[in-house]
């Protein structure tokens, strides 16, 4: 399959959507990682950032209080791997001090066995597991190395520490895993948990690949035939892009999906992102952002507000193809969170 790539466009001031400010925002821990999916980072290990260059846990509480004066509400912690951070725990107990109408997670699980109940404990709220395949070799394969075992007894654990949703993110990969969409629902749904299908996009190692592996939508919902109901799909208000069909059985049981390559969703996109060295971007799709000054890393209001400011202002224009843009290719995951 050959997806033509759009043209680049730069990011405009001139044309910008209508946005309030941000209301959402992800904050990339660290950029370590114990697994190295294929569409996400190279091979190699290593190539981290100095440790001393990271935010310290005062650090992102600071940020994190001043964005919340400017109104962002809902904090995803992501990466790397966000549970390799030694303070995790630390960094989710002052977040959710300051009241976060939602306070999530994204992880691959490795070491969620141990870290599920403390995390509940320190106030975590909702939890996300990528899980691409149930096949242990697939799935040592797509993460090159990651232990399916440990995932799924994290998956247990969180189930058992009584979150208020646990769900899970798969990457579709053509002649990889796209034939285990129906196994995986199943599986999901046993658990109570909402499975989502995220199309590979463009964005980092998923340059090399994205235009061979991608599976539409479409055509993930035609291999769910019989499992779900038919239509558009909905959002969860204020939860970010993925879209929403039913069980077909009236279960209300769910199937999200997630349009990153064939139907990008910038328009509305009230995103921001911070990164594990103190940058705040606009958008995934690129590497343009703003570093959070001194003041703004001792949380001086009027600092982080200023950043933020500045960093909405690069937000792209209602032409912007997201993900497809081949600004994404430069774009590291780990630094970035995905
Ligand atoms: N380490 C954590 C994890 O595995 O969930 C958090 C970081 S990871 C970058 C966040 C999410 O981004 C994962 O669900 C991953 O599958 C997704 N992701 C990474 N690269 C991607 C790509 N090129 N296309 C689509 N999704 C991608």
């Amino acid at each position: 399959m050959n997806v033509a790539l759009p043209v680049l466009r730069e990011m405009s001031a001139a044309v910008k959507v209508e946005r309030a400010s941000a209301r959402l925002v992800r904050i990339s821990l660290t950029d370590r990682c114990d697994m190295a999916c294929v569409y996400c980072r190279p091979a190699e290990r290593g190539a981290y950032m100095p440790a001393d260059e990271r935010l310290s846990v005062a650090q992102w509480e600071a940020v994190l209080r001043g964005l919340h004066a400017e109104g962002v509400r809902r904090v995803r912690i992501t990466g790397g791997e966000p549970l390799l951070h030694r303070d995790v725990l630390e960094v989710v107990r002052r977040v959710a001090a300051l009241e976060m109408d939602d306070l999530a997670i994204t992880t691959n699980a490795s070491r969620l066995a141990a870290l599920a109940g403390p995390l509940r404990a320190a106030g975590l709220r909702r939890v996300t597991v990528s899980i691409d395949s149930l096949d242990s070799g697939r799935f040592a394969a797509i993460t090159r190395g990651g232990d399916l075992a440990a995932v799924l007894a994290g998956v247990a654990a969180a189930l058992e520490s009584g979150f208020d949703e646990v769900k899970t993110n798969t990457v579709v990969l053509r002649g990889v895993n796209d034939d285990e969409l129906p196994a995986l629902v199943r599986w999901a749904w046993e658990r109570g948990i909402t499975p989502r299908f995220i199309e590979v996009m463009g964005v980092g190692e998923g340059g090399n690949l994205w235009r061979e592996a991608l599976v539409p939508r479409a055509e993930m919902i035609a291999r769910l035939a019989g499992l779900l109901r038919v239509g558009e799909g909905e959002r969860d208000d204020d939860r970010g892009p993925a879209k929403y069909l039913r069980a077909a059985d009236g279960s209300g049981r769910k199937v999200g999906f997630i349009t990153g390559s064939t139907d990008t969703y910038c328009a509305g996109c009230d995103r921001l992102r911070v990164t594990s060295e103190g940058k705040m971007r606009p958008c995934l799709a690129t590497d343009d952002g703003v570093g959070i000054t001194e003041a703004g890393k001792t949380g001086e209001p009027g600092a982080v507000a200023a950043t933020l400011r500045e960093a909405w202002s690069m937000k792209p224009d209602a032409s912007w193809k997201g993900c497809t843009e081949v600004t994404a290719r430069a774009v590291s995951m780990l630094a970035t969170g995905g």
